[in-house]
């Protein structure tokens, strides 16, 4: 294979760290929390609203999303459910692209989030002012990218992809004898090069979560529980993918945890995913795999430090006041749907 013909160099963006983020966040007594919870849902009543939520936000937002008829998932999914949900008002609990996606998908809705500030780093690494002239440089091919972008990106893509469908949308596009620019995660990019065979110009960002896992002390930990099961998220360093048992998306990675035989995991994914995967298996055990350092010295302890900023204080501020609300350019909208209409027929047609 040759060598990948990548992007320019990635701007340099800033990253939070989760545990100041967290010691940010207001700490409720247990009856305080109970009465913000209570106040959220007589307002998601009265505003004819609906929570839904990402994988990787605290449980306490996950748990409301549930208790309310609202929804948890991945961005895509969480972006359809809204889409078909009755409410006049979608409340997104996750970052800013998963705002833009529901706009996107829905735009005579109400799209309000507990935090405009909360961004993705993969997102962040790929603006359309650099995205835009790459692309340019290569127009005999497809451009593909991962639902981590913002709606200017999705706009300039042929195919929006999640990591769910990403390995057989790229399959097929290589069947055909497509070429294929891939943006913007390496590391996903990579993973999908290798199963498929197929070659891609490739944008070289990176999800600052997936990164800090590292292979040294899982392989360590791996030695201290061989009976676990390593479940791995694609938008991993390859050589913590290469000591994976299974390598999925969000949603595989928790049905992952449900069909295999195992009891324990070893998971290298945002560890706020387990609340679902406990759900998914209530007998088995769940460990969150290594990252650079503890505490002070990881940037994000394996909790997206993004995620971390929506919680139930943001949230009902938001139900209060009807800020935070997410507009996308309806010029801009309408190409990024068509892309993203692009792989859900994809699919409907080929995986369904
Ligand atoms: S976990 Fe990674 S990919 Fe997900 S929102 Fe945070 S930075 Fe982006």
């Amino acid at each position: 294979m040759n060598q990948p013909i990548t992007s320019p160099i990635i701007p340099e963006y800033a990253v939070p760290v989760t545990a100041q983020i967290e010691s940010l966040n207001p700490h409720y007594s247990a009856e305080k929390k109970q009465q913000v919870i209570a106040e959220i849902k007589q307002l998601l009543k009265e505003q004819d609203a609906v929570l839904v939520a990402h994988y990787y936000v605290e449980e306490d937002l996950q748990r409301l999303a549930e208790e309310t008829g609202g929804y948890i998932s991945d961005s895509l999914d969480m972006a359809k459910f809204g889409n078909e949900h009755p409410a006049k008002t979608l409340i997104v609990a996750g970052v800013r692209f998963m705002g833009e996606t529901a706009k996107i998908l829905t735009p005579e809705k109400r799209v309000l989030m507990p935090t405009l500030e909360a961004e993705c780093s993969l997102d962040l690494s790929c603006p359309i002012e650099d995205f835009a002239p790459f692309c340019d440089q290569y127009p005999d091919h497809t451009v593909v990218v991962y639902a981590n972008t913002s709606a200017d990106v999705k706009a300039r893509a042929d195919y929006v992809v999640t990591s769910g469908i990403a390995v057989n949308l790229v399959k097929w596009l290589g069947d055909q004898g497509k070429k294929v620019l891939w943006a913007p995660d390496k590391h996903l990019g990579h993973y999908i090069e290798k199963v498929t065979g197929v070659e891609m110009v490739r944008w070289q960002g990176s999800c600052i979560v997936h990164d800090e896992f590292k292979n040294h002390s899982l392989g360590k930990l791996v030695e201290k529980h061989p009976d676990a099961a390593v479940l791995v998220h694609p938008e991993s360093p390859a050589n913590i993918i290469a000591m994976a048992d299974s390598v999925g998306s969000t949603t595989q990675i928790i049905n992952a945890a449900k069909n295999m035989p195992n009891k324990q995991f070893i998971v290298a994914t945002d560890k706020a995913i387990f609340y679902k995967m406990k759900q998914a298996a209530p007998d088995k055990e769940f460990i969150a795999a290594p990252t650079h350092g503890e505490g002070a010295t990881c940037i994000s302890c394996a909790h997206c430090p993004w995620m971390a900023m929506n919680g139930l204080h943001n949230l009902l501020d938001v139900l209060k006041t009807g800020k935070n609300e997410i507009f996308v350019d309806e010029n801009v909208r309408v190409k990024a749907l068509q892309s993203t209409q692009r792989m859900l027929d994809f699919a409907q047609d080929h995986m369904s």
